[in-house]
């Protein structure tokens, strides 16, 4: 995972807000969890219907916990040939900010091997913190800085109910940041 450029005109004191908001509040109850559980059984029986299902009511709950409008969703069988999401090279969904409409895709665009369950939750939860970015946060765009990253990881590892890792950065070129995922793997 990449951050984005630091913008050149715009908008830099809201991306630097954007780099330094490394949380998110949670649910204290174990919803989020359990609607992922059914995410992950409807993806073992791959009926699309039931995975947006699923997908659907995991978002509305969460949007109603974060106080934000319900964004619509769409399961897509395999990735489209036009994404809106740019950068990144790993690409398993997007979001419209004009729409409010998340997509993402079960199979992966060029083998069409079924996008892994982990994979699958991690590209809704990313696309969830773009919702989260123009509706809570009011940012002007969503930039995939290291908050956004952390943010999504975040809500991620509640979702999943896994522990936390705390996600380690290299510095590359341009103002930009890789997590590095040795370190963060290891944990050290
Ligand atoms: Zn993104």
């Amino acid at each position: 995972m990449l951050t984005d450029a630091f913008p050149r005109k715009a908008n830099r004191a809201q991306f630097l807000d954007s780099d330094r908001l490394k949380t998110l509040d949670l649910p204290k109850d174990g919803r989020l969890p359990s609607i992922t559980k059914r995410i992950e059984d409807a993806m073992k029986t791959d009926k699309r219907a039931d995975v947006r299902r699923a997908c659907a009511e995991f978002l509305d709950d969460a949007s109603k916990f974060y106080e934000v409008p319900a964004c619509g969703i769409r399961v897509l069988a395999a990735r489209p040939l036009r994404v809106r999401e740019r950068g990144t090279i790993e690409l398993f969904g997007d979001y419209s900010p004009e729409t409010m409409v998340i997509r993402v895709w079960m199979r992966t665009a060029v083998r069409k091997e079924v996008t892994s369950f982990g994979t699958f939750l991690s590209t809704l939860c990313h696309e969830f913190c773009h919702h989260l970015d123009f509706q809570k946060f009011g940012f002007p765009d969503s930039w995939h800085t290291r908050g956004f990253y952390e943010r999504a990881a975040v809500l991620y590892h509640h979702a999943r109910a896994t522990p936390l890792k705390k996600l380690f950065w290299v510095p590359m070129a341009g103002e930009r940041w890789r997590i590095d995922w040795q370190r963060t793997n290891r944990g050290a």
